[in-house]
């Protein structure tokens, strides 16, 4: 089947195609060079008029995993409460801020996602994150295992093991959780939080291991830059959601030493201690900073106003901030010798002083650092908001006058503590299809996604040229997965299944020995239950799995 796209103006910055007016071909889901003209085309497609890019890519959204079921469960109230009033889905879907799985893929292709990254798998937990993101239809996912306060590593540390071994063990983490990734939530801190340290700083010491989160961050990220793993270290830093932490982020911008590293939820890491309240933005000293640092990416994180669920690894963060739940049922437990997780319901007002300014500094950050292709747009579903407000916020980024409109109705004190007003940014669609597709995907090692030059996967979404930008983002006129149309107009026509990323770096596996050991003493389940077969992956035919190549560095 040959497909043509005909005449749409394409934003395809991977490419360099900015606006121009262009035909796309694609066969057997992928895009193809321009064939001969004698050859037949069997069904054309004519995008005169209509915005095309490729499909978008989330890279931090927490779609799978315990804390989503546990979310899920723990607010009946969000899935029974018809938000969404919708009779046309093709299979069942609730839920508003923790979706089932199914809604989620639904919702996300109907926006013109095409890939979802789940960033905070534990690796004890993997099984069931794989299985609940194996039910989310739609969309390729993958996920990132989180370590940095388990056991095994943080004893690794302590003992000044070699780097290899280390090494050795992050790898083997990776294949055994089919992971993409790695992430680091709370450096230690989740840990520390066991042995009742209620806060640990970069260079603070657990106070069993003895270990810093500096040391953590650096061990690594210093790990997957020798292994090869295309997407660095993802941290979510020491002290989230603690007034004065900007402090905290700028060590750690310093403390990464110019090797590659991934700073998650800025927004919820860069506040200060200015006035009256204590409570200030610190978005203009870290955009400068980061400007500054071509090794750091980050993802935003935005608050929107409305009800959400924040879900985290961070158990130290949501016991802290249990306070504020609303409504009042907030769940933080340990998990295993891995880490721990905090469910806390929140809802965020825009007449509070507090959430008002976080929803600015969110803001400030977008608008204030000048270099899309270390940025992108996340919530940090649902922590932030639900995915589902992106149209929204992208309106928020290319509309000044709506943002200034909206600016009026937030809390007054918290609108004069915030820059917002002076700043006059609008963000391009360009700059729109690096921070939503082309930036994910080169950060992410997806080297055929995010793009539309030849021999791209052809995930592709058309838009009309609306004006009014979340209009034109909410309702995508046509989406298409691997060649195949699966949204008309918004609403999904055709079920398909994403494939899982997974990159495998080289180890050795004399690692195996000590990791038996450990498992046989300390652990619920044995080593060799604890790793996911690839068949768990593809069950039943859910989708592919595809293996990302690592290029290990020479020792
Ligand atoms: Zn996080
Ligand atoms: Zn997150």
């Amino acid at each position: 089947m040959l497909i043509k796209l005909s005449g749409g103006t394409v934003y395809d910055p991977a490419n360099g195609v900015s606006g121009e007016v262009r035909d796309i071909y694609v066969e057997d889901g992928r895009i193809i060079a321009a064939p001969s003209p004698e050859t037949r085309i069997d069904k054309t497609y004519d995008l005169k008029g209509r915005v095309v890019m490729a499909g978008a890519i989330d890279p931090h959204t927490h779609i799978g995993g315990g804390k989503m079921t546990i979310a899920r469960m723990l607010l009946p109230e969000d899935h029974i409460k018809d938000e969404v009033a919708r009779t046309d889905l093709t299979r069942a879907g609730t839920g508003h801020a923790v979706p089932s799985t199914l809604l989620t893929g639904y919702r996300y292709a109907e926006m013109g996602y095409t890939a979802c990254f789940e960033p905070a798998m534990l690796p004890a937990n993997a099984r069931q994150a794989h299985m609940e993101m194996g039910d989310t239809p739609m969309v390729d996912k993958g996920a990132f295992a989180m370590l940095g306060s388990d056991d095994f590593f943080l004893r690794q540390l302590a003992a000044k093991e070699d780097f290899k071994a280390i090494k050795d063990y992050v790898a083997w983490t990776m294949h055994a959780s089919q992971a993409i990734a790695v992430k680091v939530v709370n450096p230690g801190g989740i840990s520390a939080f066991k042995f009742n340290q209620r806060k640990l700083d970069l260079d603070e010491e657990h106070s069993y291991y003895h270990v810093t989160p500096r040391q953590i961050i650096l061990t690594l990220a210093r790990a997957l830059q020798d292994l090869g793993v295309t997407h660095p270290l993802h941290i979510h830093g020491c002290n989230l959601g603690v007034p004065g932490n900007v402090e905290t982020t700028l060590d750690t911008i310093r403390a990464a030493e110019g090797v590659p590293i991934h700073l998650t939820h800025i927004q919820f890491h860069s506040y200060g201690t200015e006035g009256d309240r204590h409570f200030s933005s610190g978005a203009a000293r870290i955009a400068e900073a980061l400007n500054k640092a071509p090794n750091i990416s980050v993802d935003v994180g935005q608050v929107m106003f409305g009800q959400t669920c924040t879900a985290s690894g961070d158990s130290m963060r949501q016991y802290a901030i249990s306070r504020s739940a609303h409504p009042k049922k907030p769940v933080v437990m340990d998990i295993e010798c891995d880490a721990g997780c905090g469910v806390v319901p929140m809802r965020y007002r825009d007449k509070s002083f507090v959430n008002a300014l976080q929803w600015a500094i969110g803001l400030e950050t977008f608008l204030l650092f000048d270099d899309p292709w270390r940025m992108f747009l996340t919530t940090d579903h649902p922590n932030g908001a639900p995915f589902y407000t992106y149209p929204h916020l992208i309106r928020l980024l290319m509309d000044k006058s709506f943002r200034n409109d909206i600016l009026q109705k937030i809390n007054p004190d918290a609108a004069a503590a915030s820059t917002l007003k002076a700043l006059t940014r609008e963000y391009t669609l360009d700059e729109i299809a690096i921070m939503t597709r082309a930036g994910p995907a080169r950060s992410l090692g997806l080297k055929d996604r995010g793009h539309l030059g030849v021999g791209a996967n052809a995930d592709i979404t058309v838009y009309k040229d609306d004006p009014n930008r979340e209009a034109m983002f909410a309702t995508p006129e046509l989406v298409f997965k691997n060649g195949e149309l699966i949204v008309k107009k918004g609403k999904v026509v055709k079920v398909v299944n994403g494939a899982t990323h997974v990159a495998r770096p080289e180890y050795d596996r004399a690692i195996e020995k000590p990791l038996k050991d450990y498992f046989d003493r300390f652990h619920t389940m044995r080593m060799a239950n604890f790793k996911l077969s690839d068949d768990e992956i593809v069950d039943r035919g859910r989708g592919g799995l595809i293996v990302q190549p690592t290029r290990p560095r020479a020792a």
